[in-house]
């Protein structure tokens, strides 16, 4: 097999500096500026390599805007709120979410729109697709670069794109997991020469007994503590949307997908999407650590719930021709759905917010 160019720098950099490890590896699959994934190409949809919640139901970005909607009433109405979302795609989410609030119209006055977006092939996407909407709107390639203000930020399938670092546990303490050069010359996974000293303290503690073998991934990225932090100053609140696991637990998680099935994460790097589970229970400790508040993670299927998926779902079909009634029917199947290929249950939502704002819309526990 021909490497791609991508495989070729990183062979280069294997034989110059060692092995390197595995959130770097990631990090210039998906980031490299000149061959990385994100950095090349639209990834989405059904002619693309994945398909997101967003793209496979306007209900889903309906339901995010009346949920923003909700929380700016919460927070006072400010007559200014910046409307952050972080890695919008093809920008399909937004567009159904601002279509969705024209039923509120001094929140839709209220509006600044801010994407931040690492891909150029994308921002130049979505700059397309958001041309005519009349709301100002900036992109930033961080959210560092969202200026001060109240901010409603919403995030969907964008923390399992941010790069993980793997640790491997061996009888004497755990290792950073990299990616090398096997005896037969081809990529593969290794395990770096050093302890990671006194990592055994830092591991949650229900890892502290891991098998030897067990993986722990975590993520390095200071974004959830930057979203707290601003949340706290300048009040509003946050919603994150993933797959992922409800507590920290061991495991290899990194996965590689391209044209819709998995495939082998060391195969074609830059040509194929690599992302991993995000561990929620992490990211509420670290954005509680800043004095914010959680609300949930549940899973995406209670969320929609409670956010009157049923009513919104039964007016679309309403007002579409009776032929469209199946793929409308299926579309919310897969939304909500528990089963391995739909995303009711794999994904999960954390609401993070200023702790004046109390309990956020949507997360309200289960009746009875
Ligand atoms: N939210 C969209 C797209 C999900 S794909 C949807 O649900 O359809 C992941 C998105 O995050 C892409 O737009 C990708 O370019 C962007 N992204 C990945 N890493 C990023 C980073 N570090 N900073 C900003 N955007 C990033």
């Amino acid at each position: 097999m021909v490497p791609t160019p991508l495989e070729t720098e990183i062979r280069r950099r294997v034989a110059m500096a060692g092995p390197m490890p595995v959130r770097q590896f990631m990090s210039l699959c998906l980031n490299h500026p000149r061959y990385g994934y994100y950095t090349t190409r639209d990834p989405l949809g059904r002619g693309g390599d994945f398909i997101t919640s967003p793209e496979v139901s306007q209900v889903f970005g309906e339901l995010i805007g009346l949920w923003a909607a909700s929380t700016w009433h919460r927070m006072g109405e400010p007559e200014n709120v910046r409307l952050v979302e972080l890695g919008p795609g093809r920008g399909t989410m937004m567009l159904d979410a601002l279509r969705a609030v024209q039923v509120v119209p001094a929140f839709r006055a209220a509006i600044v729109l801010h994407l931040v977006e690492i891909s150029p092939a994308l921002r130049q996407r979505q700059q397309q697709a958001m041309a005519t909407l009349d709301v100002p709107m900036l992109w930033h390639e961080s959210f560092d670069e969202v200026p001060d203000g109240p901010l409603i930020v919403v995030a969907n399938e964008m923390f399992d794109a941010l790069p993980v670092n793997q640790a491997i546990k061996q009888f004497n303490g755990w290792y950073e997991r990299v990616v090398e050069l096997d005896p037969d010359d081809n990529l593969a996974f290794g395990i770096s020469n050093d302890v990671i000293p006194l990592f055994d303290q830092l591991v949650p503690v229900e890892l502290r007994d891991a098998p030897i073998g067990a993986i722990y991934e975590w993520r390095a990225d200071n974004l959830p503590l930057a979203i707290a932090r601003r949340l706290i100053h300048e009040g509003g609140a946050g919603l994150v949307i993933d797959y992922g696991h409800v507590r920290s637990a061991p495991g290899d998680t990194l996965q590689a997908v391209g044209r819709h099935a998995f495939v082998n994460a060391l195969h074609s790097p830059g040509e194929v999407d690599l992302t991993a589970h995000v561990d929620f229970q992490a990211l509420a400790a670290a954005v509680e650590s800043m004095g914010a508040r959680v609300s949930g993670p549940i899973e995406q299927a209670r969320f929609l719930g409670n956010l009157g998926v049923d009513r919104r779902a039964a007016t679309l079909r309403a007002a579409a021709p009776p032929e469209k009634a199946d793929e409308i029917d299926g579309a919310i199947k897969r939304l909500l759905g528990t089963g391995e290929t739909e995303m009711g249950k794999l994904f999960k939502v954390l609401g993070i917010a200023h702790p004046s704002l109390g309990k956020l819309p949507g997360f309200e526990p289960e009746p009875g």
